[in-house]
């Protein structure tokens, strides 16, 4: 199944699209199998994609990037899953889709200059520090604290689950800086106490900087090449002039960056899925069974005939969100719906993608078993699809 959809993308966006997958296929390919195993990735290839342009698609030239569409981030996200690893992918999107738009976008001029510019050319690391122990999916009950001294916020709470977070240089750092969880009289406004703070996880002398640390390395069922880490925060302190935006809109802040993020994640879903999809079917058509190619039988025929026009009907929602939020036109609910049905049907899919291939797509070496552990998260981070039906309560006016 050929990917080409003429209405969204032109010859530039496609000249674009084999440059990555030139990039893909000599620098990440390769090391697939490597960075997988040690579950480790080198920091360099950051340095490689920034030196590409990779990391400053949509940004603007003042601070390193190259000021395209939005287009041209669907193109670069549907050639990394050529990658095969989810997990690597999921870091690089960490840096280009769900903390540097923050900052873009709020940051003053000096935290570009020191944050955003080197993060466009892959020198620094970014993280988002969201989910705590105690909970992710409910923002408003954030319950880390960072109590403003003088010119100084001092920072206390821990965080989990967090990507990129063991060699981040700065972490976009969800934080309550008013409202309470515990108190009940304030917690109707806890939400409107939280912020942002541009964490610099080093000190100017380049140590870590006194009261973080990251604990252990979380062992995942997938994913495996990408950084997931505990960060701890005791009486850290870091200057004022960190905090991103103002002071108590973070909820809010958090709320509009999810909608960059749901929307990769719609958008790699999809192109995971053409892929299981291919792979699928290339085995089906050279393997044989009881004299017969897998693909001569009409049950196999008929599913992924079924999976075909899913995929593109799933592709279509997320091009349509893509073509609105590219537009600035407010789609929260188309969004929305994107993550939802793309991570979904990518879940399904590659069950039946692991059952196709019957023992092999049971063996580790195989890349659909790769696959099917690694999109097992798409359904629970980002929002997990309970979440994103609660949205969909709210704006589609079910409940009166
Ligand atoms: C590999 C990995 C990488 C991650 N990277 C990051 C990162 O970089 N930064 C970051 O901040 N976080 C990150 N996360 C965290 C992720 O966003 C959270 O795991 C997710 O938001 C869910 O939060 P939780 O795990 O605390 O589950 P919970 O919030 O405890 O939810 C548990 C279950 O209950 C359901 N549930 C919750 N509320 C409701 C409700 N109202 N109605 C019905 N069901 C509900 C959930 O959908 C879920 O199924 C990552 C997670 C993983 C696994």
């Amino acid at each position: 199944m050929h990917h080409k959809n003429r209405s969204y993308f032109t010859e530039d966006h496609e000249i674009f699209r084999k440059s990555v997958r030139t990039f893909v296929e000599k620098e990440l390919l390769p090391h697939q199998k490597e960075w997988e195993e040690k579950k480790f990735v080198p920091k360099e290839i950051f340095k490689k994609l920034g030196d590409q342009g990779f990391l400053g698609i949509n940004y603007p030239a003042e601070y390193g990037g190259s000021g395209c569409d939005l287009w041209y981030k669907v193109v670069f996200a549907e050639e990394m899953t050529h990658a095969r690893m989810n997990g690597f992918a999921m870091d690089v999107f960490v840096q280009t889709d769900i903390t540097s738009p923050v900052i873009e976008k709020l940051g003053t001029p000096e935290q570009k200059k020191e944050i955003l510019e080197p993060a466009i050319k892959g020198e620094k690391i970014l993280a988002l520090g969201v989910t705590e122990p105690s909970g992710g999916s409910d923002v408003a009950r954030i319950r880390t604290t960072a109590k403003k001294v003088g010119n100084e916020y001092v920072i206390n709470g821990s965080k989990t689950f967090i990507t990129n977070g063991s060699r981040a240089d700065y972490i976009v750092l969800a934080v309550r800086t008013g409202g309470s969880i515990t108190d009940k009289e304030t917690f109707k406004n806890a939400y409107q106490g939280l912020s942002f703070i541009l964490f610099p996880t080093k000190t100017e002398d380049g140590k870590t900087r006194p009261g973080f640390s990251v604990g252990r390395k979380l062992l995942k069922m997938g994913n495996d090449s990408s950084d997931t880490a505990e960060l701890s925060f005791s009486d850290c302190k870091v200057p004022a002039k960190y905090l991103l935006g103002e002071e108590n809109k973070g909820f809010y802040y958090i709320m509009q960056n999810f909608q960059g993020e749901r929307l990769i994640t719609a958008v790699m879903s999809v192109a995971s899925s053409r892929q299981l999809w291919n792979d699928a079917v290339a085995y089906l058509n050279e393997r044989q069974a009881f004299g017969r190619r897998l693909a001569d039988f009409q049950v196999w025929q008929h599913r992924f005939a079924q999976w075909a026009a899913e995929i593109e009907a799933a592709q279509e929602l997320t091009y349509r969100a893509v073509d609105l939020y590219n537009r600035k036109i407010p789609c929260v609910k188309e969004i929305t719906m994107a993550k939802l049905i793309t991570t979904e049907l990518v879940n399904k899919l590659a069950y039946d993608c692991v059952q196709a291939h019957g023992g092999y797509g049971y063996m580790a070496e195989y890349d659909v078993s790769r696959i099917f552990r690694d999109v097992r998260l798409l359904t629970i981070g980002a929002g997990a699809s309970e979440i994103m039906r609660e949205i969909i309560v709210k704006e589609t006016g079910l409940m009166r």
